[in-house]
């Protein structure tokens, strides 16, 4: 980051103008005189033989850099690292958001009973299929609608596909919504049933 403000007049002026803005901050503030006898306990309380404390000890070196470059760190932290846009991260957002709707929340069930992710079922016939990880190794999950009578009772329709970890699907006209892992593009049936949920009462 030195190496390039010390190249390029435009970020140079951005640092002192966030620079100056922090320290006004700083001396906006009414003055303040700290209890009697401060310094001389934070001296005291130094290892001994450390050398003579000086009120810049400490300063990390971004210190110069102003609060709005700080902030600009961390927010690259954040996406280098890919929390701000990792599939849990946005599966939970999609959980708060569709429960502020109104949405009921139904566990995903197995065959054996496992607990596989979660559908979001709304009353308008929406539902959100939320899985806890994006689909593996080139793969899709498909989400499957049935009825539990009639004539077509039982017969899986698909309700569309997703490589991620959410999937949205309209469940009207049917009973439950299952998912199921497939190769990539699909198939005309569950090959890989992973678990289903009711979706009425
Ligand atoms: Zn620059």
């Amino acid at each position: 980051m030195e190496a390039h403000l010390a190249q390029c007049p435009a970020c140079r002026a951005e640092v002192a103008r966030q620079r100056d803005a922090l320290y006004g901050l700083a001396q906006a503030l009414p003055a303040a005189d700290p209890p009697p006898g401060t310094w001389e306990r934070i001296e005291a309380r130094r290892a001994p033989g450390a050398g003579p404390a000086t009120p810049s000890v400490g300063r990390p070196p971004w210190w110069g850099l102003g609060l709005a470059a700080g902030v600009a760190l961390l927010l690259a932290g954040g996406v280098a690292s890919g929390w701000l846009f990792s599939p849990a991260r946005t599966a939970q957002t999609d959980v708060q958001r569709w429960t502020a709707q109104g949405a009921a929340q139904r566990p995903l069930i197995s065959r054996s009973g496992a607990a596989v992710g979660t559908l979001l079922v709304r009353p308008d016939g929406q539902a959100l299929l939320v899985l806890g990880r994006p689909a593996p190794g080139g793969q899709v999950y498909q989400a499957w609608g049935r009825r539990a009578s009639g004539p077509r009772a039982g017969v899986p329709v698909s309700l569309g596909l997703t490589a991620g970890a959410t999937l949205r699907v309209t469940w009207t006209g049917y009973d439950s919504v299952g998912v199921s892992l497939e190769p990539a593009g699909g198939s005309p049936a569950p090959t890989r049933p992973l678990g289903r949920a009711d979706v009425r009462g």
